[in-house]
């Protein structure tokens, strides 16, 4: 029997696109999988038949060091979200606990290199939104000693430091504080995250900062007139602060024509005040949550060509050390054509060496730069 010399080419394709993902260290920074854990309960040590992640399927996609964000809603205020925050990162320690053979919690690149090497998935642990140290560098310190190793300075809306990218300016980027907090997570050895913020407190935290900081989760505005994705210029600044973008998979952050149903989105979410406490909070979160309906993603025109072009973009623009993957999966409302779930990976990498990227930066955009960063951030 003979095979064609098409399908022995994509035999060999095949072939190499999986030695390849077994060869990475897939950094995936931002995924939003633990408020599922924490609000419907869900055991993500088996495959799940909806949303974008579990730990099956990051093992499946080669992306064994997830970035687990414990996302606290803007709308938690003071106390009330430093409360929240330990309420997802006891979720996390559940996960931690029921699944010691797949996960552990890593603190470190040697952590991360240790777990992946054992064939388990590396949980770096971040938070998304600075409200959450309730303006107290005390509370900051804390996190990062429950294992936390990075954050986001704002998420939709401003908080008392730092104005975000989807709200009203008020302070003209960062205040005072918001600088000390910058100081105080290069110090700690935590990764300052710029998604979301306004592209004035993008800049004032470059200023400020000593270390590479990340966009954990954001595209190019040049290709998706989004305020959350970031302009040419940033990604310029951002590459000189020898930071990493990681291109956000949400369906208007890629593509366009989705933008204004993102941004629609992000307004509705950003002006929820429900003015409730406790459990009546939390209810009406889990509630939100729910009828989002955000694991059974809507249908989107954006496809995985798009995600290519963004990292296209950025490549072109900067160099190939300056972008990575932040999928947001199971935090968006479209995903992907062709990239539907974190098990599909591979199909990025294929589409990657077909554009004529080498393995070698193919390891780099999958999670080398990331690792990069977290090295010269948190030390070994
Ligand atoms: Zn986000």
């Amino acid at each position: 029997m003979s095979l064609s010399i098409g399908a022995c080419i994509a035999q060999d394709t095949t072939a190499r696109v999986r030695r390849i993902q077994s060869e990475v260290i897939g950094v995936d920074t931002h995924i939003d999988t633990m408020q599922r854990v924490l609000m419907e309960k869900v055991d993500i040590g088996k495959r799940l038949p909806d949303g974008e992640v579990d730990l099956p399927r990051l093992a499946e996609g080669g992306m064994r060091a997830p970035f687990f964000a414990l996302w606290v809603p803007t709308f938690y205020k003071g106390a009330e979200a430093v409360r929240r925050t330990l309420d997802l990162r006891d979720a996390m320690q559940s996960v931690l606990d029921r699944h010691p053979d797949q996960v552990e919690l890593a603190t470190s690149v040697a952590d991360v290199e240790r777990i992946v090497l054992s064939h388990k998935i590396a949980a770096i642990l971040t938070l998304e939104g600075g409200h959450q140290i309730d303006d107290d560098l005390g509370v900051l310190r804390m996190y990062h000693r429950l294992g936390i190793r990075s954050m986001t300075l704002t998420h939709f809306r401003n908080n008392n430091w730092a104005d975000s990218s989807t709200d009203k300016p008020q302070h003209n980027g960062l205040t005072d504080f918001g600088k000390e907090v910058v100081r105080e997570m290069n110090r700690l050895g935590m990764i300052v995250d710029i998604s979301h913020v306004s592209d004035k407190t993008f800049y004032d935290a470059l200023a400020v900062s000593t270390k590479p900081v990340i966009a954990s989760h954001s595209s190019c505005r040049a290709l998706s007139s989004l305020p959350r994705n970031m302009t040419d210029d940033m990604l310029r600044a951002l590459a000189k602060n020898d930071g990493v973008v990681g291109i956000n998979f949400g369906g208007g952050f890629l593509n366009q024509k989705e933008a204004d149903k993102e941004l629609a989105d992000i307004n509705r979410i950003g002006s929820a005040e429900p003015n409730l406490t406790g459990k009546a909070l939390d209810d009406y979160t889990a509630n939100m949550w729910i009828k989002d309906n955000w694991r059974h993603p809507r249908p989107t025109i954006a496809t995985l060509d798009d995600v290519v072009a963004h990292i296209d973009h950025v490549v072109k623009l900067v160099g190939v050390d300056h972008v990575g993957i932040g999928s947001d999966f199971d935090g968006i409302a479209e995903v992907p054509q062709g990239l539907e779930d974190e098990s599909k990976m591979p199909a990025l990498t294929a589409a990657l060496l077909k554009r004529g990227y080498s393995e070698s930066d193919i390891k780099k955009i999958m999670g080398g730069n990331f690792l990069r960063v977290m090295r010269e951030v948190i030390g070994k």
